[in-house]
């Protein structure tokens, strides 16, 4: 998989490398890319594993910096059983 999207990056006219991919991010967020483009930049991600978990992970960081606060809250409602069993196996090795 990596091989082809070396390949494809260097070969095929027009397709974006993992660097452009990073400079279009805001623009694709902001929905400002053109159709031409916004399909280079899908295409990219449905190659290319790094780039889709970095613009999910920039995804979430936006929507965690507008909703503020509350989307950390299931993290702290893990329940309390869990945390115990987690910490006696911790313990146990
Ligand atoms: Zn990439």
């Amino acid at each position: 998989m990596l091989m082809i999207k070396r390949l494809m990056t260097q070969y095929v006219p027009g397709m974006l490398t993992c660097k452009d991919v990073d400079s279009f991010l805001y623009d694709f967020h902001e929905g400002q890319l053109s159709i031409a483009e916004n399909l280079k930049f899908k295409l990219h991600l449905s190659m290319c594993r790094e780039c889709k978990t970095y613009v999910q992970g920039y995804k979430n960081a936006i929507r965690i910096s507008k909703e503020g606060v509350k989307t950390a809250e299931p993290i702290e409602k893990v329940p309390e059983e869990l945390v115990q069993i987690i910490l006696k196996s911790r313990i146990k090795k």
